[in-house]
């Protein structure tokens, strides 16, 4: 197997783009696939402020080391939310603090038991759905924390597998909502900041060369609260067709984003209101965050 480029020995096949690559080119391959997409889909401006959602995992660090080498000033946000079994929590924080380190991307920790005494277990005596409650948790710290810091944007590490197994599930269920809402970027809001997704177009096994590639150490501790992991099977349908019809996932995705804006007029959002704690648009005052973190009623 041979380096498309250069005809060196290859590092990785990538049936999907029918080509192979030496490291060194595989490496600017990536990048520019990245940066493709960024401009296709108007995610930053150049060299614009970036928050990146860190969770130790290998797909939020990819996503800040590439927005870090394509010249976006990237800040790593990591939410600790307190959970010690399994060293999960100490586990994930850690894995961000090495990376930020090696990279010197600046990395700001929020942590829960800092701001108000309690993380993600506490709250778990209370509530059964605890994954919901984390994930509005985090989604919240987030969106206050880049709009706090005027960052043009802020990027999570979803990948196409993950853009396009949600994009099955939804389909399948015709659910209007979140068809309306699977694009790459979601444009900023009164209260709202930028999200994009900067891998939306990036496979998993290319994820996973970036990161072998740069020696990227993500945590392998797994959260005691995860269940199966969301969209499981779907990704496993996909991955069987991707492995017949090589560049199907990616297809199937990218032609969605053509026709997203049909959906969107079909989707009434409830009216939202302004929460009296923390002033942030929310669909009750006090909203979800402030009644569980803040005690607010
Ligand atoms: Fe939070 Fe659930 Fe993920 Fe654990 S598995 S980090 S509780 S969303
Ligand atoms: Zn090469
Ligand atoms: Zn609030």
């Amino acid at each position: 197997m041979k380096c498309r480029v250069c005809r060196g020995e290859a590092f990785v096949k990538l049936p999907a783009h029918n080509a192979a690559f030496c490291p060194e080119h595989f490496d600017a391959f990536f990048l520019r696939q990245v940066a493709r997409a960024i401009k296709k889909y108007r995610m930053l401006p150049p060299g614009g402020r970036v928050v990146v959602a860190l969770s130790g995992g290998k797909d939020s660090l990819v996503t800040a080391l590439v927005l870090h080498r394509l010249g976006y000033q990237v800040e790593g946000l990591f939410v600790d939310l307190g959970i010690l079994e399994g060293d999960f929590s100490p586990a994930s924080r850690q894995a961000c603090e090495e990376f930020c380190a090696a990279h010197g991307v600046p990395l700001r920790v929020y942590s829960l038991a800092a701001e108000f005494g309690r993380g993600i277990p506490d709250i778990a005596r209370r509530y059964p759905r605890i994954c919901a409650l984390c994930g509005v948790t985090k989604r919240h710290v987030m969106n206050e924390y880049t709009l706090a810091v005027g960052a043009d944007a802020l990027a999570t590490g979803h990948t196409l597998d993950d853009m396009a197994a949600a994009l099955f599930a939804n389909l399948l269920r015709w659910d209007l909502h979140y068809l309306a809402k699977g694009l790459p970027v979601l444009p900023a809001e009164e209260g709202f900041a930028k999200k994009i997704k900067p891998l939306a177009l990036q496979a998993e096994n290319e994820i996973r060369a970036f990161a072998a590639l740069h020696e990227i150490r993500p945590v392998e501790a797994v959260c005691p609260y995860a269940a199966e992991a969301k969209f499981k099977r779907y990704k496993r349908v996909l991955n069987e067709l991707e492995e017949k019809s090589p560049g199907l996932k990616r297809a199937f995705y990218e032609g969605y984003t053509q026709q997203a804006h049909r959906f969107k007029e079909e989707t009434a959002r409830p009216p939202l209101v302004t929460c009296a704690v923390c002033g942030l648009p929310a669909t009750n005052s006090p909203c979800t965050f402030c009644r569980i973190w803040r005690d607010a009623t």
